[in-house]
């Protein structure tokens, strides 16, 4: 008896090969019916007995296409219609809107064979791509997943591409960004003023590495927008590229050519380097072992970001090449967006790079590279952008439709539909103006491409943050408005991201926060759940001279720490700038009141004379904790004491600065006191933690917040409450930074309106 199956399948299942993988299905076990994509992801009428059709479900729901990702399949029981073969019916729009569609997967190993086959008709063409592999995100304009609606829509399969693009045999069928030189895009080598000077694929490489080899800059479109390209063990070249690019400290990315060429300097575990090779190549910070860079790439670091090949260009670079490392970094000014599309690169990065490698395929929304570490053995996201954007999230609670902010650093916004979460790319600080338009021509594209028509807007509390503002227009326009405590969203995102739910003691350590007393939070231990929290222990408050925006004169936090401490009594001599300072937090001006863990690692680092300014946020905390690697291990914890302040623990911030700055006094080394004040903070911490358990009873803890991109907060404090029995969660999808906020507000958001 022949029974007919309508089965809808929601997920990234367009732009993967699920049709002919479906059509496939269906030649092998004998089913009637069609396979069609519509605007909410996959439907298939499949017409047989039972048995073929059982066996069909389940190969569909066990084996499915490399790059999809199947959230949810239903299926309804229908009379036979009586089809008599099976076909792939055309796209149509369905009531919903709900397809989703893959990220930017990197170059798979079939079409590289390809690539460098000259008997291949795509031999080195820039742009091979098939079903398994390219450009997706970067493309698509909007939904159903067809070429019409990405930006190959204006370059015409020619009758080789349509033969494979037909042919359900082909590894080709149904791949929608598929080309070859005769009908796709052209690679292209330019100068600054748009001039071509080639457009060979093959002459451009060989000029390109030339260029290279004599120190210059090159701009390279890539998938998510332009690379800077320097050869990183250049020196002059790296100096050129940071003071053109406006960038004095910030280390750059690099690219080495292949795994062994990355082993060969660089120590690599099995987990760095399964993300190295994964088909989203990200950047991953890898410890150097020796030098084989210029060290201007990463100023005193011992750690480098670095990724390997992704796109065919790149391949094809280093096939002539194999030993270079090449910087690969964002190509923008200082903190700007990444630039990707084509005038605007040229007019924006003209002043830095010699020459441009351009193609005429438009990239309809930028992305930067991805960048992930690795702590004992489990990967952590920095940055989620490329190869990541924008797989959904599933979620336990489904929900109005919502968008959500995000915080004004780190920006990553959400929109909320149903029971799913699709997190933006990074986009960067809203301080730069570009970076907000940027920001809001992204919610843009993305309200259109996840036919997100918001209901209700999520932001943070701080009232000036731009975030917070742009959420006022929504607000305006009709939209229902919730507001939610920075890290409250923080330690939720994880709660969200390990799916638990009830009490947790939620650690929140970063930069800053505004707190719901209108102070600059940032050392937070909250007894939190989805709806609500408690301030159950922060370090004590001091003062920021110069406030929020004045963060890169960490001497002047340094100076406030020890002047809380110790008063005047600390130093008989101090200069002009820093007597100034202390009128301004003597008199209360522009001197906010803030306990942020991050601001208390920047004044320790001036304090130890490691930085006194900084150019990029977290420089001096990044460098602070380089200087305690190497003593670490021998380093005595210390507790700073604990007092009672408004129902919660305060922690003596200055305890530990008196700590620190006694242990200078008595000459021991820098490398020693850095890594006593990170051992101080470990324990204090967990004894903290340890005592809103005696009080609370509650057992699973969180961690969220910048400051544990510090590796030794982060193993010190995980590891030190799982050995007191602790459940400890963190971040797996998100970072640990502010690029996991928008995630925290959706549900949050999400929670409260179902409490209501
Ligand atoms: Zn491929
Ligand atoms: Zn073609
Ligand atoms: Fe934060």
């Amino acid at each position: 008896m022949a029974k007919r199956l309508k089965i809808r399948i929601r997920g990234i299942v367009q732009g993967v090969g699920f049709r002919p993988f479906v059509f496939n299905l269906a030649r092998i076990h004998g089913i009637r019916g069609e396979v069609i994509n519509d605007t909410e992801g996959i439907l298939i009428e499949a017409e047989a007995g039972e048995e073929e059709l059982g066996a069909f479900l389940d190969e569909l729901k066990n084996r499915p296409p490399r790059l999809s990702y199947i959230y949810s399949t239903d299926e309804e029981v229908l009379e036979p219609r009586g089809f008599d073969s099976f076909t792939i019916g055309k796209s149509r729009a369905a009531a919903g809107r709900d397809a989703f569609y893959s990220p930017d997967i990197a170059v798979c190993g079939d079409c590289l064979r390809e690539f460098f086959d000259p008997a291949d008709r795509r031999y080195h063409y820039p742009f091979i791509t098939c079903i398994n592999c390219g450009p997706r995100f970067s493309i698509v304009n909007d939904v159903p997943y067809d070429r019409e609606n990405t930006t190959m829509s204006g370059f015409r399969l020619c009758p080789d591409c349509t033969a494979e693009y037909s042919d359900f045999s082909d590894r080709r069928f149904h791949a929608q960004p598929i080309a070859c030189p005769l009908c796709g895009p052209e690679l292209v080598l330019t100068d600054p003023s748009g001039k071509i000077v080639s457009g060979k694929t093959g002459d451009i490489a060989d000029r390109c590495l030339e260029f290279l080899e004599r120190g210059m800059i090159l701009a390279v479109k890539s998938t998510g927008g332009y690379h800077l390209v320097a050869d990183a063990k250049n020196g002059s070249a790296v100096r050129v590229l940071r003071e053109r690019k406006r960038r004095p400290f910030k280390p750059f990315a690099i690219m080495a050519g292949s795994i062994e060429s990355a082993e060969s300097f660089l120590d690599v575990s099995d987990e760095e380097k399964a993300l190295l090779l994964s088909k989203e190549r990200p950047v991953v910070l890898l410890k150097q072992r020796k030098s084989a860079v210029d060290p201007f790439v990463a100023p005193g670091m011992t750690y480098h970001g670095v990724m390997l090949p992704s796109t065919p260009f790149q391949h094809l670079l280093f096939s002539i090449d194999p030993e270079m490392v090449l910087i690969m970094t964002s190509g923008n000014l200082s903190e700007e967006p990444i630039a990707y599309r084509d005038g605007d690169a040229l007019s924006r990065l003209g002043g830095i790079a010699d020459y441009f490698v351009s193609y005429n395929r438009e990239i309809t929304v930028q992305s930067d590279d991805s960048v992930l570490f690795v702590s004992d053995g489990e990967p952590y996201f920095v940055r989620r952008a490329r190869g990541y954007v924008p797989a959904p999230f599933k979620s336990r609670k489904t929900g109005r439709v919502m968008l959500a902010l995000g915080g004004d650093l780190k920006n990553c916004f959400a929109v909320a539909k149903k029971d799913i979460v699709i997190l933006s790319q990074h986009l960067g600080d809203m301080s730069d103006m570009e970076t907000y338009r940027a920001f809001r021509s992204t919610v843009s594209h993305f309200m259109r491409v996840f036919d997100a028509g918001a209901e209700l807007v999520v932001t943070d509390m701080h009232p000036s943050y731009m975030t917070s503002v742009f959420g006022d227009e929504f607000e305006d326009a009709g939209l229902k408005r919730l507001r939610v405590q920075h890290h409250h969203a923080h330690v939720v995102s994880v709660m969200e991201d390990a799916d638990i739910d009830g009490k947790v003691i939620g650690i929140a350590f970063d930069g800053t926060g505004y707190g719901t007393d209108g102070t600059l939070w940032g050392s937070e231990f909250l007894v939190a759940d989805r709806a609500g929290f408690e301030r159950a222990a922060h370090f004590s408050d001091f003062p920021l001279p110069g406030g929020e925006s004045a963060i890169r004169d960490v001497w002047k936090i340094g100076l406030s720490l020890l002047y809380s401490r110790f008063g005047r009594g600390y130093s008989n001599s101090l200069d002009p700038a820093e007597e100034e300072v202390i009128e301004m937090i003597d008199k209360g001006i522009s001197s906010p009141s803030t306990c942020s863990i991050g601001r208390i690692f920047d004044g320790v680092a001036s304090i130890l004379g490691i930085s006194s300014s900084v150019s990029t946020e977290a420089e001096a905390a990044m460098l602070l904790e380089e200087a305690a690697y190497e003593e670490y291990g021998r380093a005595e914890a210390y507790d700073a004491g604990f007092s009672m302040k408004d129902g919660a623990i305060e922690i003596s911030t200055g305890d530990i600065i008196e700590y620190i700055y006694d242990r200078l006094k008595q000459g021991r080394s820098v490398g020693e006191v850095a890594a006593l004040f990170h051992r101080s903070v470990v324990s204090t911490s967990l004894k903290a933690a340890a005592e809103i358990r005696e009080r609370t009873g509650i057992g699973n803890a969180v961690l969220s917040g910048g400051a544990f991109h510090n590796r030794i907060l982060l193993h010190g404090i995980k590891s030190g409450l799982e050995a007191c029995g602790f459940r400890v969660f963190v971040p797996r999808r998100v970072p640990f930074n502010d690029g996991c906020i928008s995630l925290g507000q959706i549900a949050v958001a999400k929670e409260i309106i179902s409490l209501e």
